[in-house]
Parts: C-alpha cells; sequence; structure tokens
C-alpha cells in the first residue's frame, strides 16, 4: 500500500536550545516537525495540523503547559493527540497534576534524547496502530493494511485506493473530527491542486461502501467541522 506520511511532531517549547535538539533529531529519525515557542501558537498549530503527537514543555511563559494540555484535551480536534510532556520538576504531585489533565506521557529534564524517541514512537504507535500494518478494528470495522482489505462483521468491503486510505485515517482514531483539510493532508499527502469537495466525493463512497443493509451508517458528518468515524451515534 502507499504509505502513509511520515508522522508528524509539534514540539511546544519556549528554549530554543531544546527546540533544535528536539527538532533535529526528531527529524534524524523521519518525523516532520513543527514548533510553537509559546502556548498560544501550540494551540493554534495542534489544530490546524493536528500531529501525531505533542511535545508539550511544563514551564511556557504566559499559558502553562498544563493549561495548554487542559484545552488541547478539552477540544474536539485535538483530543486524540498524545502528549507526552517534558518538566524540569521531578515531584511526584507535578507528574500526578499533568497526568489529571491528560498528559500521555511525561518526561524530565534532563532527559536522554533516546529514551524520549523511544517513548514517541511508542505513544505514536499506540495512538495510530494502522502506521505498523497492523490489524486494526472499530466495533464490527476491520483493516487489514497488509493485505490491503476491509471487512465489516467479517464480510469484505470493496475499497477504491483512496476510500482505503480514508478509512485507514479513520479507523486511527475512531470519534475524531477530522476537517476536509486534515484529510486531504493525510490522504492526498503530495497532491496540491486537490479540491476540498474532492474529500467530499471519496468520504461519499467509503460510506457507501461501508454502510450495508441493516447495519448503521458509521460516517458521521459533523457540521462545519468535518466528518468522523463513530459508531456510537
Ligand atoms: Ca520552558
Amino acid at each position: 500500500m502507499a504509505s502513509l506520511s511520515q508522522p508528524t511532531v509539534l514540539i511546544v517549547e519556549d528554549e530554543t536550545s531544546q527546540v533544535e535538539l528536539l527538532k533535529f533529531n526528531f527529524e534524524k529519525s523521519g518525523y516532520n516537525t513543527l514548533v510553537a515557542m509559546d502556548g498560544e501558537e501550540g494551540l493554534l498549530q495542534a489544530e490546524e495540523h493536528t500531529p501525531d503527537l505533542i511535545i508539550l514543555d511544563w514551564m511556557l511563559p504566559e499559558l502553562s503547559g498544563i493549561e495548554v494540555c487542559r484545552r488541547l484535551k478539552r477540544n474536539e480536534t485535538t483530543r486524540a493527540i498524545p502528549i507526552l510532556m517534558l518538566t524540569a520538576r521531578g515531584e511526584e504531585s507535578d507528574k500526578i497534576r499533568g497526568l489529571d489533565t491528560g498528559a500521555d506521557d511525561f518526561v524530565v529534564k534532563p532527559y536522554s534524547v533516546k529514551e524520549l524517541l523511544a517513548r514517541a514512537r511508542a505513544m505514536i504507535r499506540r495512538s495510530n496502530p494502522i502506521q505498523s500494518g497492523e490489524v486494526v478494528s472499530y466495533g464490527d470495522i476491520t483493516l487489514d493494511s497488509d493485505q490491503h482489505k476491509a471487512f465489516r462483521d467479517g464480510k469484505l468491503i470493496k475499497l477504491g485506493p483512496t476510500e482505503f486510505r480514508l478509512l485507514s485515517v479513520f479507523i486511527g482514531r475512531p470519534g475524531r473530527v477530522w476537517s476536509r483539510d486534515q484529510l486531504l493532508e493525510r490522504v492526498w499527502p503530495h497532491d496540491l491542486d486537490i479540491d476540498l469537495r474532492t474529500v467530499d466525493v471519496h468520504v461519499g463512497r467509503l460510506r457507501k461502501a461501508i454502510k450495508q443493509p441493516g447495519k448503521t451508517d458509521p460516517i458521521r458528518t459533523v457540521r462545519a467541522a468535518g466528518y468522523s468515524l463513530d459508531l456510537d451515534v
């Protein structure tokens, strides 16, 4: 199958030397990187690009890392993105506060870059299993990326390559709402001329293929926001 785009990591950190260290090492390991030097900028970039992982510094000027984390987890667009917090203080109470706010993991400064990369990789794999070529299921929908096949309730769903990629994106994060721009970025990473309406057309085809007699339509259209794979509504 055509490989999905490289994972993107958003680094939210105000210290230039830290930013450079992280950027250099993530890029060397095959990630795309985005950088925000303060919390507000971090929130904007997270919403606009929906990265696969956010590295978030605890000590930021103005909006603190904790507050950024809280807002990311309250926003429907960004809530599913895993957050790895960096903290200079190793105190347990901070760690607990951070985890309460929704941070998914913690690394205490000064950290080993190797360890941080290993944790980052594991977090991305957990949140987006499809990138590692596994068989992924959500409800009665199953996607086998090695065989390039999708099933509903055990029955093969016939999908074109674009619809397959769309379903791969959706099933990696069920319940998450994707804007058409975000889908464009993921499904057509190298096509710059694709119209947003093309996204609607392919989502429509995917919906038709996946909707079987007597079964619910799992693709939710969220007005003014986008689409989501969601069996719970
Ligand atoms: Ca800092």
